[in-house]
This record gives C-alpha cells, sequence and structure tokens, in this order.
C-alpha cells in the first residue's frame, strides 16, 4: 500500500528560490523531499505560482523528460543550497562565484518571448509588455528556477538571507521585516516551539 503523503510544500521564503530550497525539510525525524516525483514538482511549481495548471498539463505527460528534468532539478536545488549557505555568511563571496556562470548557462539554454501580461492594478492601464520564459517542455522548468534564483542573486538584499534559527529546522528565509530581527521560517513551525523550550528551560532554574 502506498503512503499518503501529507507533507505540504511550505511556502515562508519571501523569495521563490528560498521556498525553492525549502521544498526539502530536514526535520530530526527524517528528510521530507516535497520535490521527490515528476508529480511532486509539477504541483510545487503550480503552488509557488512558477507556472500555472495549464502550463504544467502537456508536461505531465511527457514522464521520461520529465524524470530527467526532476534529476537535474534536484541536483541544481543542492547546487543553490550550498551556494546560500555561503552567501548568508558572507554577501560579498557572489562575486565571482561559480553558481553565477552555472545559472547563466541554464537560462542561455531558455527560450522567452514578449508577452501582454496582466500589470500593476491601474485601470486605465491593466496590462503590460514583458518577457517570458516558455515552457514547452520538462527541459524549461529548470531554467524557471533559475530565473527565480538569479532575481534573489540580482534583487534582494543578501545579507538579510537567513536560515532559521531552530536546531532542527533547516528552511531559509528572506528577512524583509523592517527591523531585520525576523529569527523563524515560522512562528507556527518553529517560533512558538522555540518559546515553549525557552520557557521550560526557565522554569527549571532554581
Ligand atoms: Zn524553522
Amino acid at each position: 500500500m502506498q503512503a499518503v503523503r501529507q507533507i505540504q510544500p511550505i511556502f515562508v521564503g519571501e523569495a521563490k528560490s528560498l521556498d525553492f530550497l525549502n521544498s526539502i525539510i530536514r526535520p530530526s525525524t527524517g528528510v521530507i523531499d516535497c520535490m521527490e516525483t515528476g508529480q511532486d514538482v509539477l504541483q510545487w511549481f503550480v503552488l509557488s505560482g512558477l507556472a500555472t495548471q495549464e502550463e504544467i498539463k502537456a508536461l505531465a505527460r511527457d514522464t521520461d523528460r520529465l524524470e530527467t528534468s526532476v534529476q537535474d532539478i534536484r541536483r541544481f536545488r543542492e547546487a543553490f543550497r550550498a551556494f546560500i549557505a555561503e552567501v548568508s555568511q558572507d554577501p560579498t563571496v557572489v562575486s565571482g562565484h561559480g553558481m553565477i556562470d552555472e545559472i547563466n548557462r541554464i537560462l542561455s539554454s531558455a527560450t522567452q518571448v514578449l508577452q501582454i501580461e496582466a500589470g500593476a492594478k491601474v485601470a486605465a492601464r491593466p496590462y503590460q509588455l514583458g518577457y517570458q520564459l516558455q515552457l514547452r517542455g520538462p527541459e524549461d522548468l529548470l531554467p524557471r528556477i533559475a530565473q527565480a534564483c538569479a532575481q534573489l542573486i540580482c534583487e534582494a538584499d543578501l545579507r538579510f538571507v537567513k536560515n532559521c534559527e531552530a536546531e532542527d529546522c533547516s528552511l531559509y528565509f528572506l528577512d524583509v521585516s523592517k527591523s531585520h530581527r525576523r529569527r523563524w521560517c515560522s512562528m507556527d513551525l518553529c517560533g512558538n516551539r522555540a518559546k515553549a523550550a525557552a520557557y521550560r528551560k526557565s522554569k527549571q532554574r532554581p
């Protein structure tokens, strides 16, 4: 009997690239990968907003190429995780880092087309003109992720990329709070747990 998978992807990263890293969760109880199968990956793309239900329909049928893409995506995820681990300690390592070449290589394999798309919600100008990476086959999934990673590198203040402070939590997030004092992936997942543990500890003191 196939086990029912109860873990849903978590979106607490404030950046799609960090949520991409968070698609694998390593609590003390074991590893939970929300990108284990082709179906998982396609579901993650829709939930993260990196693809629409309409776009992934045809991709789901192309099982062999999808499987190859899943392997590439998972490999890239761990390479990007190692990069983020370095960058979150020292943002200056971005300059000349091999990850820049890797992302540029992935992006160069993608096709982008000019499209009219829904823009800012301004009544007088509801549309805007923008470039969109095409999703014509499973191999186009990786460039979409790489684009989100490139956006983080180019647009975010990397000093505020943080790893959740809970000991057994692997989740990353971009601290976009005004005070830049965010410590937890989320209060529900780790913040309250840590506070309760600290409270228990304080009670134990003589
Ligand atoms: Zn956490």
